[in-house]
């Protein structure tokens, strides 16, 4: 079981912002910016967004959806979208997730550390 599906089922707590049937959505614990949200399937069937793609293009699109709509009530709309995909690029949950982070990002950067 992920740590995102033990926050599903409120076995573990997060600052939960958004919930559907099939998507959750909670504050980052480890915020990187002013505004940084998870974008979460609730389903644990995808390790990365290329299978979630590949699987379930629908599912992703209502994920870049609700990070649109998290971006309005967050922040001012604008946001970074990312999904780190592999170890080597920073992923550490392999259950699909989108960061979403908004307000105040420094102009021009890829969000690197
Ligand atoms: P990844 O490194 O896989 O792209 O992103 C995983 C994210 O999950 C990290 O930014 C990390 O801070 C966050 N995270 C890990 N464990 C927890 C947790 O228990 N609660 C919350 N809210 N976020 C978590």
């Amino acid at each position: 079981m992920s740590i995102f599906t033990a926050i599903i089922a409120r076995e573990i707590p997060a600052d939960i912002v958004f919930e559907s049937d099939s998507i959750i959505a909670f504050r980052d614990i480890a915020p990187r910016a002013p505004i940084h949200l998870l974008v979460v399937p609730k389903t644990d069937a995808y390790a990365n967004v290329t299978e979630l793609a590949s699987a379930d293009p629908a599912l992703l699109a209502e994920m870049v959806s609700v990070a649109q709509d998290l971006a309005r009530e967050h922040a001012d709309g604008e946001f970074r979208l990312i999904f780190n995909t592999g170890a080597n690029a920073g992923q550490s949950v392999f259950h699909v997730h989108a960061h979403v982070l908004a307000g105040g990002l420094t102009e021009g950067s890829l969000g690197g550390e």
